[in-house]
């Protein structure tokens, strides 16, 4: 399963080796924060850029990050058990989504030649 910390690392454009090239910080995402000379775990920590720039890419850790209920479902398209938020996804990525909606595609248009 994919985490936040997976997601910033391969996704996020400030994160280099660790480092927030942004806050000039280690990834207070990663590596938790300092408020007061208090310790911040890092689920306690947020940030804008990543939430507005690399959060949206991944719907199931956009919940997972604002601590929402995730479903447990399995995938219509290759069987593989994915999580969502919404009731409503039957796939468990673009990938599948994708394929399934061009198997459709040619099956109407066989349909419609006959
Ligand atoms: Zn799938």
């Amino acid at each position: 399963m994919k985490t936040i910390k997976k997601l910033i690392n391969s996704t996020c454009a400030n994160y280099i080796d660790g480092h927030c090239v942004l806050l000039d910080r280690e990834c207070p995402l990663i590596s938790g924060g300092e408020y007061r000379g208090k310790k911040i775990p890092a689920k306690d920590c947020s940030c804008t850029y990543f939430e507005e720039n690399v959060l949206p890419i991944d719907k199931t850790l956009e919940a997972v990050y604002h601590g929402q209920e995730t479903l447990s479902k399995t995938c219509k398209g290759c069987g593989k058990g994915f999580n969502s938020v919404s009731n409503r996804s039957v796939y468990c990525g673009d990938g599948c989504r994708r394929s399934a909606r061009k198997k459709t595609f040619i099956k109407s248009n066989q349909r419609r030649s006959k």
